[in-house]
């Protein structure tokens, strides 16, 4: 009998680790912490017995008698209900509850292991054929028992894939960790077989869990520094859980007003004091409802459905907030904003719920400091309209459908089309056409713009490229660029980039810049639109005399030409003063040595006009309306 315990007294020792440090942290009551606890339950379990078998081996050789053949079946069911343990774990982290699963197939193969696994330990109790009990060498391990190591493969696998597809809130570095460790236990099972001396296997197991513990299961991880309320990441798995779980909850949400405030005044120390405080106090508000902080200076209270009367809680909470909190040094009146989100009803699945919550905390805030809003009395519609288009864009970038369409640009000396401007176009199943006005904005508010904007200039460039405008009268084409794109740090090299794979000359693009508020730093666009400038590429000054307009953009950024929005070309004509306006904005303009286009021409009147007052372009549907690209090419062949 040459077993080795030391694994197993070493396996011991880790796994004493991990619940000492357990639970000298705060225990994170939630499904997977309890199941995490009870893989350590069974894996000390299997480690007992292992070691009591080998005892009674020792002393009694084979005839170890019923209570030992009991013992030698009770620790191969336990000892293999870990990975299927393991398994489910996972999948409750997930948040895909197997019992309310939509999908068939993995619903399935989630099952099957465990069905089988019942088959086989069953067969198991009835028959002992998974080991035999040998005069010399004691406990020996059948061929039949390659079985149940098959099922505990399969099932650490099936963990590590769902893990990889549905646990989104794991890094990639965390999942890499614990999808090592399980092909590290999966080999030591395979090699155990044949190595049955060294009993190394539950070894490896301990420190799995080990390793899970710290990447996974570690309440520092789940737990806000400062508060010790659960964090953000959390939430998001705890409600995507219950979403899944159809249940129903309402969410109270506490936005703190002038925070920044009390950090500046009282400095981060006090700030994180009150915050606490703050944290602590929702906390005792009910038995079973949940805190999580959802922003630096928010929380989030989750209570089931008529658990607690709400109007309660919110009076409560008024009230507590009418009294100042107090820390030893200072005394400080809070105020907050309350926002109150009922799920499913408000939003049924978790990114909807995040939106609403986002939106209703901006309308709190809107309405004033201390107020109080409910989502099912804010027009959702407004917000559930973006998220549409919002899919809409995504869609169609995936799906290459983004079109780029052709406006052409007259030339009143040349009197041809010279130029045209790029706009671009979105055409959805479910929405039709969605104007650029409407879902630009939007893909800059969510970043997509980014990935849009390269996507719409390469189209420019190949179509530059393909209809050889080089040998047209069309000179170059002007690109709406938008000042999200313009203050990326890697924005020159990417065009540049894109036209020198097109083989485009700097002089055959045009880049569009309007001037808007969302412009916060105008070092970092004036580097970017200076850097372009220097290597030939022209810029233009769009929307001129609309909304938002200074003068300091015209003085401090390098722009060639101006564009006249064609509001103020159409007050022009209806207008006396605006008329004079506009002869005089022409004026100044051409004093500055910069080439002006007039937008919005509609009429031949308004055509007479702007090329009296002195107009280089004339832009507008008296002309063309924005043309596919293949259309655009046959205009400019006719009438060149
Ligand atoms: P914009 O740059 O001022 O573009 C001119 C808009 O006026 C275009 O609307 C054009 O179709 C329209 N337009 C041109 N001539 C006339 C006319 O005579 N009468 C009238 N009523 N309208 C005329 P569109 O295509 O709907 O684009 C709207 C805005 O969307 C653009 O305003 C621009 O700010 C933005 N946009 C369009 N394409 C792009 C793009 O590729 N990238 C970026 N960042 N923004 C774009
Ligand atoms: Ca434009
Ligand atoms: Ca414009």
């Amino acid at each position: 009998m040459g077993w080795n315990i030391d694994f197993e007294i070493c396996a011991l020792i880790i796994l004493g680790v991990v619940v000492a440090l357990h639970i000298s942290k705060q225990y994170v009551s939630i499904r997977r912490s309890h199941l995490f606890l009870a893989m350590i339950a069974v894996e000390c379990v299997a480690i007992l017995c292992n070691i009591g078998l080998r005892q009674m081996l020792i002393y009694h050789g084979i005839s170890i008698g019923t209570a030992g053949i009991a013992l030698i079946d009770f620790y191969i069911a336990v000892q293999y209900a870990l990975p299927l343990l393991f398994m489910y774990y996972m999948v409750v982290w997930s948040g895909k509850s197997m019992i309310y699963s939509h999908n068939r197939w993995a619903f399935i193969l989630f099952w099957l292991p465990i069905v089988s696994y019942a088959f086989v330990v069953g067969r198991n109790v009835v028959e002992q054929n998974l080991y035999r009990l040998d005069a010399k060498l004691g406990y020996v391990e059948t061929s039949a028992m390659m079985a149940l190591n098959w099922i505990a493969i399969y099932a650490v696998m099936y963990g590590l894939v769902y893990a990889v597809v549905y646990i989104r809130i794991l890094s990639f570095e965390r999942l890499s960790v614990i999808g090592l460790s399980g092909v590290f236990v999966a080999f030591g099972a395979v090699t155990q077989y044949y190595m049955t001396s060294a009993m190394y296997i539950d070894f490896l197991i301990a420190v799995t869990l080990l390793v899970l513990y710290l990447v996974a299961q570690n309440p520092a991880d789940m737990l806000d520094g400062n508060t010790k309320v659960m964090s953000r990441s959390m939430m998001d798995e705890i409600l995507r859980r219950d979403i899944e779980a159809q249940k129903t909850f309402e969410l109270i949400v506490l936005a703190l007003d002038d925070f920044k405030f009390v950090n500046k005044t009282f400095g981060v120390t006090t700030g994180d004091i009150m915050l606490m405080q703050v944290a602590h106090y929702l906390m005792t508000l009910t038995r079973r409802g949940r805190v999580y902080r959802y922003g630096a200076d928010q929380f989030v209270l989750q209570v089931r459905h008529n658990e607690v009367d709400m109007n309660a809680i919110l009076d409560h909470i008024q009230e507590r907030f009418r009294h100042p909190w107090i820390t030893e040094e200072v005394s400080v009146m809070l105020s907050t904003t309350i926002s109150c989100i009922a799920c499913p009803e408000d939003g049924s699945t978790m990114e909807t719920l995040v939106d609403v919550i986002d939106y209703s905390v901006l309308s709190a805030k809107t309405q004033g400091k201390g107020s109080v809003v409910f989502a099912r009395d804010m027009d959702l519609h407004a917000l559930r309209k973006e998220k549409a288009i919002e899919k809409a864009i995504e869609l169609a970038m995936d799906r290459d459908t983004i079109e780029v369409y052709y406006q052409p640009i007259y030339n009143t000396e040349k009197q041809c089309y010279t130029s045209a401007e790029a706009l671009v176009r979105l055409n959805d199943e479910m929405l039709g056409n969605i104007s650029p006005e409407i879902f630009i904005p939007i893909a800059e508010k969510n970043g997509m713009i980014l990935k849009l904007g390269t996507m719409i200039f390469e189209k420019v460039c190949r179509f530059i490229a393909e209809q050889n405008l080089k040998d047209t009268t069309i000179e170059y084409i002007e690109v709406n660029v938008s000042v999200v794109q313009c203050m990326q740090q890697n924005f020159v090299e990417e065009l540049i980039e894109i036209m020198e794979e097109y083989e485009i000359e700097p002089n055959q693009i045009n880049l569009e810049v309007t001037e808007t508020a969302a412009v916060n730093s105008l070092s970092v666009l004036q580097e970017n639109i200076e850097k372009l400038h220097s290597k030939g590429i022209s810029f233009s000054l769009d929307d001129y005399g609309s909304g938002y307009s200074t003068l300091g953009y015209l003085h401090q950024l390098p722009f060639q030409i101006i564009k006249l929005d064609k509001l103020m070309v159409w007050d022009a004509f209806e207008n006396e003063r605006a008329g004079i306006t506009l002869k005089f904005t022409v004026g100044m303009l051409k004093e500055l040595k910069v080439r002006i286009v007039a937008e919005g021409v509609e009429t031949q009147e308004q055509q007479k006009h702007l090329t009296g007052i002195g107009c280089d372009y004339l832009q507008g549907w008296y002309y063309s309306k924005a043309i596919p690209g293949e259309e655009f090419a046959q205009l400019i062949q006719a009438t060149g």
